[in-house]
């Protein structure tokens, strides 16, 4: 495990310039259908005059400036009420002229630090391709630049081939608070007996915070004893790649997969699959609605900045309060926009014994996800995260409470097996949460937890006459991979 400085983590203000924390020229709200025109042009728009839109859930697009008919700057639109954030983008064209070819220039990012520099690239949909794709590399062009103060400017050229088509350019593949509320109703209607959605709370502007509860049935008595995993997702809404990790894991966890119904059997899975809805719709990259990051509040919320914060926070100091509930994990899924691979970020404590305890879990993840990296897992003790869920939480719940941060990058991860670099798509992202959930068996098989018990032993009895090999095997890699 490497030992990192605190500025590689997701979520410290690494790299904000400081001539680039506050410009009073950042616009503040997003283009609306806004016809990018020559200066000297008058009359109504003509076909290749571009129509830039992101007056949209999770849309993003401050400004464009027409260059050429051939080039145009655009400007992020900082976060709500906070000008210092400026990474997500989301918008639309449309309008195009046939086999039009243009420059787009992304020109007022507040961070310098890239996966732009390690070749990560923009992704684009349009009406006729509905599939999202990464811009090949050879048209993006990350560099410091002179025209614009010499910031970091992301160049992009692209040639639209359809002009009745509606074109998407995104930082990430966007999950919007829809697709979610979509994804959980799709749920509701299967009617599991192991599911179950509660409202934790409503948000400042009266969206649901879900609590989503996976386990089987008689788990779900309050007066039992019992192990709780509890997981949070998109605390900073513009981390996309945190949505598809976490439904990964929930769709894994009530499915019906040999190893998803023992889960289910001895755990209780708690999952708060979304904490910033209001960031999330409005387009921001790290901040809430009224501007807080709240990945730096958890010590001292408030009702009224930060309601999701307390709910989530009051519901945990609850289970951590109950004499029948072991709460064993929290943990906190992000996405990080300078590293590759899934990796974990877990806290340093003075006993070494919790201390070695804690790297468990990361090493079996490791052994299950090609994609997930020990030695960009780091454990760490800084001041500036404090405020972090990970941070407050190790230090305030029962010492045998595991409290992770779970990171994983906007762009790639490399393999031993590629020996090169596998951009992430949807599906990977799916894939690193299905196995997130899996390694719990690994790591309370280990801990001697779950197995063996009578009912445990009928359950791989009965997976070992379905191998037909008459081996029995519990653990996960060679058993399940395949179906993973
Ligand atoms: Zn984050």
């Amino acid at each position: 495990m490497a030992s990192r400085s605190e500025s590689q983590e997701s979520g410290v203000n690494e790299d904000l310039d400081s001539e680039n924390i506050v410009k009073a020229d950042e616009p503040v709200g997003n283009l609306s259908k806004y016809y990018a025109l020559p200066p000297d042009f008058s009359g109504a728009p003509k076909k290749g005059h571009l129509m830039f839109d992101a007056c949209f859930e999770s849309g993003n697009l401050g400004r464009v400036d027409y260059i050429t008919e051939f080039e145009y700057d655009l400007f992020i639109r900082p976060d709500t009420c906070n000008p210092r954030f400026r990474v997500w983008f989301n918008f639309t064209v449309e309008n195009t002229a046939p086999y039009q070819r243009v420059i787009f220039n992304v020109v007022n990012f507040s961070k310098t630090k890239s996966l732009y520099r390690e070749g990560m690239t923009p992704l684009v949909k349009s009406t006729s391709r509905p599939n999202w794709q990464r811009i090949p590399a050879k048209n993006c062009f990350y560099y410091r630049c002179p025209d614009h103060r010499k910031n970091y400017v992301l160049s992009f050229a692209f040639a639209f081939d359809n002009d009745t088509d509606v074109y998407q350019f995104a930082y990430c593949f966007p999950y919007t608070y829809s697709r979610l509320q979509t994804f959980l109703e799709g749920l509701d209607k299967r009617n599991m007996e192991c599911y179950k959605r509660e409202l934790l709370c409503l948000t400042i502007q009266q969206r649901r915070v879900d609590l989503l509860t996976v386990t089987s049935p008689e788990n779900m008595k309050d007066d039992l004893k019992k192990r709780v995993i509890f997981i949070t997702a998109r605390i900073h809404p513009g981390e996309t790649p945190s949505s598809y990790v976490c439904q990964g894991v929930i769709d894994f966890l009530v499915s019906s997969h040999p190893v998803a119904k023992v889960l289910r059997d001895y755990l209780v899975f708690k999952i708060v699959p979304m904490l910033n809805p209001d960031g999330v719709v409005l387009g921001n990259y790290r901040c809430s609605l009224m501007g807080f990051d709240l990945n730096r509040h958890w010590q001292e919320p408030s009702p009224w900045a930060h309601p999701t914060l307390v709910a989530c926070k009051n519901h945990l100091m609850q289970l951590d309060e109950d004499e029948n509930v072991h709460l064993d994990f929290y943990i906190d899924i992000h996405a990080h926009s300078t590293m590759m691979n899934g990796f974990m970020y877990g806290n340093i404590y003075d006993e070494e014994e919790r201390f070695e305890r804690q790297a468990v879990y990361p090493r079996l993840l490791c052994a299950n996800a090609e994609d997930f990296s020990m030695s960009n897992t780091s454990f760490n003790k800084d001041a500036v995260k404090a405020g972090t869920g990970r941070r407050f939480l190790g230090s305030c719940l029962d010492p045998k409470t595991h409290c992770y941060t779970l990171e994983v990058s906007f762009f790639s991860y490399n393999t031993a097996v590629s020996q090169g670099m596998s951009p992430y798509t949807e599906e990977g992202y799916f894939k690193l949460g299905r196995n997130v959930a899996r390694t719990f068996l690994d790591y309370y098989k280990l801990n001697s937890l779950v197995v063996p018990t009578k009912k445990n032993a009928l359950k791989s009895s009965q997976r070992k006459d379905s191998n037909g090999d008459g081996k029995q095997r519990m653990s996960g890699r060679s058993d399940y991979s395949g179906k993973l």
